[in-house]
């Protein structure tokens, strides 16, 4: 099959969460196992100059947006299988950042939406499927509907729309959005377009995409209910029928401890004792106490409100109070970065912040800590618990979305589970499983050994959600 892919991120190129992982990861394997992938990408200046290097001018473009018109040019460059396209607008993408700061979101991704389907036939490429992802590429789905479907190169192409996170949805003031993308007025009803008042990227895709995922059945699930739909629950429970969810996998030759270049030392299920190398190299490196008897914690994320911090800041004095190290890796908001600069300095010794997106730390985290904590308020998928598992971590997390379906409580009759987990959104019950956790890395260490290696033997690539994606990309497309 032909397989489009529109992102805003995609590793190797550039990363700010799980949407560049699962794009990076997902293209591949399709290819390998056939299929012609295709990706559009933003050429955003933060793309390493080592990929901007590689990259071959292919062609330019003028893109009509309302009244303007801009450059559109595009740097193409084949790898693992799949071809990848960069848009390059310098005013639009060569910004200092990726996201955010200058408040016409909605023109970059109008910009972004508009130039991936003028492209198309420029390379005389009809995917069969077109397959976006998250708000940044949500008016794909709308726009080939609702303006170029008429056209004989466009009429086949369905589309699949992949929600990372449902609570960036991309909202703006629908004249800002109609100014740059020309939708009349009479589109901006709630049963198209208009959502609440405002124009909303995501809603788009939610209403024209010819399917929907999301990144875990148990996410699927609960965005139909009011407490995780983001004000968008009524239209997911109305397109229940189209609404599937594919559980993410991670990259496992990247994520792999026994060949992993950036850990201290590699080790498998068989030489896990090695495994605790690691820990005594980054509590050097850490300025912790060196001593591989104290159980380390490690988190690793995104540091908002979504990953549960607030759990954690509620009882961070009860949690220092045990005999445990905690180190904690993430960009984010202010509030969290205060609050761990903080603890750093009163829990000397036993608690380190970074601040920084910093993947060789990343993955060093993964292979040297005991536990990985994530008690996310909510959580769409979640790698992270994915990747402390391949390297023998323990997690402990919330059973939500993703967590839930990848992590199980250990049972102390039965002997099954991988992890430690607890239901209620409440901090105490966090604090009840991770002292449940240290007790046995105390008291019963074999029963954490017995984790960690049935951890390592979990099955995380991709190779199973990649066929329930094709087994959706062949029901939606034209026979
Ligand atoms: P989300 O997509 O909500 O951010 P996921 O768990 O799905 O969360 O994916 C997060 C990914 O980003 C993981 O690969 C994690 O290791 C990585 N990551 C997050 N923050 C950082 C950071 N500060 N430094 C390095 N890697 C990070």
């Amino acid at each position: 099959m032909k397989i489009l892919f529109t992102a805003s991120e995609c590793v190797p190129f550039v990363k700010t969460g799980g949407l560049a992982d699962v794009v990076g990861a997902l293209g591949p394997v399709l290819a390998g196992q056939g299929h012609d992938v295709r990706v559009i990408l933003p050429l955003y200046s933060a793309i390493a100059q080592k990929w901007q290097e590689k990259m071959e001018y292919l062609l330019d473009f003028e893109v009509q947006l309302g009244w303007r018109r801009q450059y559109c040019g595009v740097q193409t460059l084949k790898k693992d299988g799949v071809t990848y396209y960069f848009l390059d607008n310098k005013y639009y993408f060569g910004r200092p950042y990726i996201y955010g700061l200058g408040g016409d979101e909605y023109e970059r991704y109008g910009f972004f939406c508009r130039a991936a389907l003028n492209l198309l036939p420029l390379i005389n490429y009809a995917p069969d499927v077109l397959h976006a992802h998250d708000w940044q590429s949500g008016m794909i789905p709308a726009l080939l509907k609702i303006q170029y479907a008429h056209l004989p190169f466009y009429a086949n192409i369905r589309t699949m729309y992949t929600i990372h996170n449902l609570q960036y949805q991309g909202i703006f003031g629908i004249k800002e959005v109609q100014d740059v993308l020309g939708l009349g007025d009479g589109l901006w009803t709630s049963d198209k377009l208009e959502c609440y008042g405002c124009a909303n990227f995501m809603k788009a895709a939610l209403v024209y995409a010819d399917a929907i995922t999301t990144v875990s059945p148990s996410y699927a699930e609960e965005i139909t209910t009011a407490y995780y739909g983001e004000r968008l629950d009524g239209l997911i429970r109305a397109r229940r029928e189209s609404v599937f969810g594919v559980l993410n996998g991670i990259d496992i030759v990247d994520y792999d401890p026994e060949k992993d270049p950036m850990i201290v030392k590699n080790y498998t299920v068989e030489t896990i004792e090695d495994k605790v190398q690691n820990k005594l190299a980054i509590q050097e490196a850490l300025g912790l106490e060196v001593n591989a008897a104290i159980p380390l914690i490690a988190m690793v994320g995104r540091l908002s409100n979504q990953k549960g911090l607030d759990l954690v800041d509620h009882v961070l004095g009860d949690i220092m109070a045990e005999n445990v190290q905690l180190v904690v890796l993430g960009m984010g908001e202010a509030r969290y970065t205060n609050l761990f600069s903080w603890a750093e300095q009163q829990y000397r010794g036993k608690m380190a912040a970074r601040f920084a997106m910093d993947h060789e730390l990343a993955h060093r985290l993964y292979a040297s800590a005991d536990f990985f904590l994530m008690p996310s308020q909510f959580e769409p998928c979640g790698l992270s618990q994915m990747m402390s598992l391949r390297y023998g971590t323990v997690p402990i997390v919330r059973e939500t979305g993703g967590l839930r379906d990848t992590v199980l409580s250990y049972n102390e009759y039965t002997k099954e589970g991988n992890g430690f987990t607890f239901l209620n959104y409440n901090a105490h019950d966090m604090l009840h499983v991770i002292k449940r956790a240290l007790s046995y890395y105390k008291d019963q260490p074999e029963v954490i050994t017995e984790l960690r290696i049935r951890g390592m033997k979990g099955d995380y690539s991709w190779t199973h959600s990649a066929g329930e994606y094709v087994k959706l990309y062949e029901q939606i497309a034209v026979k």
